[in-house]
């Protein structure tokens, strides 16, 4: 198709998939509860919104946070719930090890959490939503390498080892496979045999899956459950740069570099309404806390840190707790 898509350059750059999502969320506790009580990942980041610093930033993620593991919110306690539709990603999708399905079907029952069994090209997803209504779901795979993280009742060897990958509602469907395939450098594989889903593959383990909806989704509007954006990796500063110049060049508005301290990122709007981010993998989680005390401390940016008092007066505060569930 379009090479013009990368302004006739070779295709030399591609992603290995997917280095975070962020979405939104309503109150603060609740969240801790679900991705680190249910879920068991590691809160590896508490921090703020550079942008709006009154409100959190939490990343989930493995035990260090590494690119491909990362899910990470804005809690706003009293948010209005957004609605999940075209321009978004639909679900997000996180990789457990093969066989360990029941045991999540049986610990989200145990947790009041409903799940809907959907099979995607040969694979059945474990679907459900977070408290704020965001589309989830796990997916067992082979790929990606095992969890060292326990929590709760989430023992290391059945815990979540990651993103999978996403689900993308776009409203120009052809325009975003097109963009992952020539400037994100995704392999196309297949279309599902109901026509609803073009996957597409990146060259990591994790966060590698991508599926997009081949119907034009009605546009969802943003708010408490539903994904921000999605960031994808680049190895370094010069792949991001080179990125953002062949994303300048096919005509779209994209952000110069912006520090975000664990890596740097640039942002656009792709055709199909969705914020796509291209983020470093590094430095990563550990520039500013050892690795066994990840998530412990509100972290601000040397730009933030003079008015850190003013800015812990507008957090609601919270913690990190083994459920009553996973208490025996
Ligand atoms: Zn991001």
């Amino acid at each position: 198709m379009s090479h013009a898509a990368t302004g006739g350059e070779p295709r030399a750059m591609r992603t290995a998939g997917v280095h975070h999502i962020t979405a939104l969320a309503g109150d603060p506790q609740a969240n801790v509860d679900f991705y680190a009580g249910v879920l068991g990942l590691r809160l590896v980041k508490v921090t703020v919104n550079f942008d709006a610093p009154d409100i959190y930033h939490f990343y989930f993620g493995d035990e260090t946070g590494k690119p491909g593991t990362a899910m990470t919110f804005f809690p706003s306690p009293g948010a209005p719930r957004g609605r999940v539709g075209g321009g978004q990603v639909g679900r997000a999708t996180f990789a457990v090890p093969p066989g360990t399905l029941d045991f999540w079907s049986d610990r989200l029952a145990k947790f009041g959490v409903a799940t809907a069994r959907e099979h995607r090209f040969g694979e059945t997803c474990l679907q459900f939503a977070d408290p704020d209504g965001l589309p989830l779901e796990l997916v067992a795979r082979l790929e990606g390498p095992p969890s060292t993280w326990s929590f709760g009742g989430v023992p290391a060897d059945k815990a979540i080892k990651g993103l999978g990958g996403a689900v993308l509602y776009s409203r120009a469907p052809e325009h975003t496979v097109d963009l992952l395939e020539h400037l994100l450098g995704l392999e196309r594989e297949t279309v599902s045999d109901d026509g609803r889903y073009v996957r597409l593959r990146a060259r990591g383990h994790l966060g590698q899956v991508i599926d997009v909806c081949t119907q034009a989704v009605p546009a969802g509007a943003s708010g408490a459950g539903t994904v921000h954006h999605i960031a994808w990796r680049a190895a370094t500063q010069a792949e991001q740069e080179a990125w953002r110049r062949q994303v300048a060049a096919m005509g779209l508005d994209v952000t110069p570099a912006v520090d975000r301290k664990y890596f740097t990122s640039i942002y656009f709007r792709e055709r199909g309404g969705i914020l796509f981010e291209i983020a470093t993998d590094g430095p990563g989680f550990t520039v500013d806390e050892p690795v066994e005390a990840l998530g412990r401390e509100l972290m601000l940016p040397p730009w933030l840190e003079p008015y850190r008092e003013r800015v812990v007066a507008n957090l609601q505060p919270f913690t990190v707790r083994v459920l009553e569930g996973d208490q025996t």
